[in-house]
């Protein structure tokens, strides 16, 4: 992976700086988003991307309890 490549922090594909979306909270985390979709599934729906088929971080069989 190439400096100007950071994982979707939702999704966790690649996303190229320049293109995508950089969010930079008020603690100083800064959150990288492929594409709005992934944002506004994280922010605005919270949802898990483990759950959710279309993402990488996707767990087959769901999340397994500890
Ligand atoms: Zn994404």
């Amino acid at each position: 992976m190439s400096l100007l490549v950071k994982p979707c922090n939702f999704c966790d594909r690649p996303v190229a700086k320049g293109s995508g979306t950089m969010l930079a909270k008020n603690d100083g985390t800064v959150l990288w988003f492929c594409s709005s979709k992934c944002k506004k599934n994280m922010l605005d729906l919270k949802r898990d991307p483990r759950k959710l088929k279309w993402t990488k971080k996707y767990v087959k069989g769901g999340i397994r309890k500890k």
